[in-house]
């Protein structure tokens, strides 16, 4: 028998339990969650929290929200898991409304985003040996972030994920992001794509320059290669728009999505326009890959999110907090940059105070992510209305009054 911890009240002790069992690949925020309604969760000892991490940035209609749980209840009753042998109405019914609502044709569902990026550049080496005399090498920018598969810690552009897994597979090369000359410069006979977030998410909420997504869609074209959006955190109404792309005047050859898909299931999904969907029968699969129970929720998320026109109120809310934390920069002289677009945000400071600001929030039930070690991100579910904000930028000046 193991040994039982218990906690204060004879509870067991979570996260001392975490401690002893789990692989401690992160430093966790000392907080067990339980329970989660809309844009608020709740811990052990019952006390509430305002969500601005949003189950990073994945709870796009908040926590548990009653569409969300219905179709889950209701397909959980009828069919949970059947193999992609065999043909499933969920799945059908959810690609049906990617392709109607976006610029693809194709679509293919698997359980998260580094995977789905990893299809996108399975996708993309098919085409390049098909049409791009075997042309293989993907180029991505330096400080994106595409996911923690070996290929994919190999495409993001990032020396930190990298270093601790050498030597990595090849067939990536980073450049600088915002330049469209080392692109081009970069560029070569091998080249079969470029991979690029429409906002860097994890690398600091990048915003790209006013021309810089069209320049590199452009040259794409130029050169008869294939244009891949990573839309996994951009994508499903997080910017404003239910995709990122809409708002730069591009139109991806591949699309990659996964955190907002399913409002909290584990679900990612590429897309690709129709001369690019190469795969023949038998050159990609996977076992959980859309299965009938997250395409369920993910379906009832995505038609919530289109028909009650989610992502124009993400755009007016997203202004509302933006206009929130420019005030603050005006109280505040130590905060240098607001910075993001629609639901996704940053704040940042002179100074490493990242962590301690967000501890301190947490102390007045309030999440949020320590983006940087001088910077905060801002990622609540697409559903947080104007008081919640309020409350939010309310403690927010509160903890940052008090430095
Ligand atoms: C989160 C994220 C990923 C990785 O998604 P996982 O589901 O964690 O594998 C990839 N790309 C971007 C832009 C992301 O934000």
């Amino acid at each position: 028998m193991g040994q039982r911890l218990l906690g204060r009240d004879g509870m067991r002790d979570w996260q001392q339990l975490e401690q002893k069992f789990y692989m401690q690949t992160m430093k966790r925020v000392p907080l067990t969650l339980v329970r989660g309604q809309g844009a608020k969760v709740w811990d052990e000892q019952g006390r509430e929290y305002l969500d601005f991490v949003g189950g990073w940035a994945v709870n796009s209609l908040g926590h548990c929200h009653p569409v969300v749980v219905k179709a889950i209840k209701e397909q959980a009753q009828n069919l949970i898991q059947a193999s992609n042998q065999f043909y499933t109405v969920p799945q059908v019914q959810l690609a049906e409304l990617l392709i109607q609502n976006s610029c693809l044709d194709r679509v293919f569902f698997c359980n998260s985003g580094a995977e789905a990026n990893e299809g996108a550049a399975k996708l993309a080496r098919r085409y390049g040996k098909l049409y791009l005399n075997g042309a293989y090498e993907i180029i991505t920018t330096h400080q994106s972030f595409h996911g923690r598969t070996l290929a994919m810690v190999a495409a993001t552009g990032q020396h930190k994920f990298q270093e601790p897994y050498m030597p990595l597979p090849n067939g990536f090369k980073s450049v600088d992001y915002n330049d469209i000359r080392a692109i081009r410069a970069a560029t070569t006979e091998q080249t079969c794509a470029i991979m690029l977030e429409p906002i860097q998410g994890e690398g600091g909420v990048n915003m790209p320059n006013e021309r810089y997504l069209k320049e590199v869609c452009d040259w794409c074209r130029e050169k008869n290669i294939l244009f891949i959006l990573d839309e996994i955190q951009t994508g499903i109404g997080r910017t404003g728009t239910l995709f990122a792309y809409e708002q730069f005047d591009v139109e991806p050859d591949i699309m990659t999505l996964a955190k907002g898909l399913g409002s909290g299931v584990p679900i990612g999904a590429f897309l690709a326009k129709e001369q690019v969907s190469v795969f023949a029968q038998g050159e990609h699969g996977s076992t959980f890959g859309g299965n009938p129970l997250v395409c369920a929720a993910a379906y009832a998320t995505l038609k919530f999110i289109i028909d009650s026109g989610i992502p124009e109120k993400a755009k007016r809310t997203g202004r509302y907090l933006a206009e929130g934390l420019e005030s603050l920069k005006r109280q505040f002289d130590f905060i240098t940059e607001v910075r993001g677009r629609g639901l996704l945000l940053a704040l940042e400071f002179d100074s490493d105070i990242a962590e301690a600001v967000t501890m301190s929030c947490l102390n007045k039930g309030l999440l949020v992510n320590r983006l940087k070690p001088n910077a905060l991100r801002f990622m609540p579910p697409l559903i947080i209305v104007e008081k919640e904000v309020d409350e939010a930028l309310g403690i927010l000046k509160s903890v940052l009054s008090g430095r």
